[in-house]
């Protein structure tokens, strides 16, 4: 059997509704098809936008309950369209799926699928449109998986279901050496390595959310991204590093623009006082990124400066202002003008000019880099919102990845 997964610009109106319909029917005529949906084109933003008109912190549970209709909304449109063009469909739920999930409200992570059900409708000749992104509590809550997680949900029912295919298909005709609507050269991957994938997932690339890349590597699922305007083209197939039949040193370049930057200044150096500090953040539920500690002539004090969500950014700054009182800092200082810019490549580490090159290239556009943080398949640099856009081009343009890279 196989699962397809088909995004919110897929199933934006009911004429792409229909398309989407051929698409499975096509499938369906030689394999057992389920088929999971998102939302209809900006449905989930209208949905937040009207919980935040209604309260002004919305209830997380109800949240998740509105939340969740937009993607059982195009399940049963697309169910409707299936049956009634003579193929036969049914939609369902998370729960109706049997999808368990953790009880975090509003990024869920799924503990468990029971596909007895599913395994029902496919044996009756069913084709089964799940509704994307949600799920169940064990104690019967609905959940919903975060951001862009309804390619979580079909990773996810194609490991539960030993499917032989996971094919996400969005608008664009696979993964690109940069987004494709901020760089016109990207060039299209024939294949990338899970971990370059879920790397870049985690830094920015919103083309696959990072839980699915990571429940694909775990399960060894081929997923593929492929375009659902242009169905016929192979698109992008995600494979382990060593089946990798071209070397790069850099496969992508990615730009994270939900980003600030904060910095606690004079902190009294003293053993704990980290963990004070982000105890104070993590309390409050704030993940902090990049971290860097600075120390004074001195030597009595240290600035401790480091990224997070610009979302998050009014919430760290409190907690921060709190931890900068009781432990005696100075103050704190926040910077909102952050992106982060990220390349990323699984041979990254055996070429140590990489990292030389791309802080020279950024200086020579004249682009201040604010902070560096580096893993053994990425490099990192804090820069200006305002010279996103400019600095992947230039990063882009540096390692040529718009050219075929030599094996
Ligand atoms: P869907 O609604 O189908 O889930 P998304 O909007 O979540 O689609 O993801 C597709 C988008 O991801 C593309 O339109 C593109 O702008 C963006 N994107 C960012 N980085 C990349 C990349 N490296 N390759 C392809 N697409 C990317
Ligand atoms: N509809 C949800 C969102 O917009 C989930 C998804 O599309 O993957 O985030
Ligand atoms: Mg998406």
């Amino acid at each position: 059997m196989i699962v397809q997964k088909f995004g919110g610009t897929s199933v934006k109106s009911i004429a792409r509704i229909r398309n989407v319909a051929g698409i499975i029917s096509r499938a369906a005529k030689s394999d057992p098809v389920v088929a999971v949906v998102s939302a209809m084109g900006d449905t989930t933003d209208y949905l937040m936008k009207l919980a935040q008109q209604t309260a002004q912190s919305p209830n997380r549970r109800e949240l998740d309950a509105l939340l969740a209709t937009g993607e059982q909304i195009s399940a049963a449109l697309l169910a409707m369209v299936l049956n009634e063009s003579g193929s036969k469909a049914i939609s369902l739920t998370g729960a109706q799926l049997g999808i368990t999930t953790e009880s975090i409200h509003n990024v869920a992570r799924i503990v468990d699928i029971n596909t007895d059900r599913i395994r029902r409708c496919l044996a009756g000749g069913l084709i089964v449109v799940a509704a994307g992104f949600q799920g169940v509590t064990e104690e019967g809550e609905t959940t919903t998986l975060g951001r862009g997680g309804s390619d979580t949900t079909a990773v996810a029912l194609a490991a539960a279901l030993n499917a032989s295919a996971c094919d996400i298909y969005t608008d664009v005709s696979g993964v690109y050496t940069a987004d494709p609507n901020i760089v016109p050269s990207a060039r299209l991957l024939n294949e990338i390595a899970y971990i370059e994938m879920l790397e870049m997932a985690r830094v920015g690339a919103q083309v696959l959310h990072p839980r699915a890349v990571e429940l694909a590597r775990k399960h060894r699922i081929p997923v593929r991204v492929r375009n659902t305007f242009d169905p016929a083209h192979e698109g992008t197939i995600l494979k382990g590093v060593d089946d990798m039949e071209i070397y790069r040193p850099v496969s992508g370049v990615t730009i994270d623009r939900d980003q600030a930057r904060l910095a606690i200044l004079k902190v009294p150096d003293r053993p704990g006082i980290a963990g004070e500090i982000f105890g104070a953040l993590a309390r409050h539920g704030v993940s902090v990124d990049m971290i860097i500690q600075a120390f004074h002539e001195d030597r009595s004090v240290n600035d401790i400066t480091f990224t997070v969500k610009r979302s998050d950014l009014a919430t760290a700054r409190k907690a921060l202002e709190e931890a900068a009182s009781e432990t005696g800092a100075e103050s704190v200082l926040a910077d909102e003008d952050v992106a982060k810019l990220s390349v990323v490549g699984a041979g990254l580490m055996d070429q140590p000019d990489i990292a030389a090159r791309m802080f020279s290239a950024l200086g020579r556009a004249g682009i201040n880099i604010k902070m560096i943080s580096t893993s053994e398949i990425r490099i990192s640099c804090a820069i200006s919102d305002n010279e996103a856009e400019r600095a992947v081009k230039v990063v882009h343009d540096l390692f040529q990845l718009d050219q075929q890279q030599p094996s």
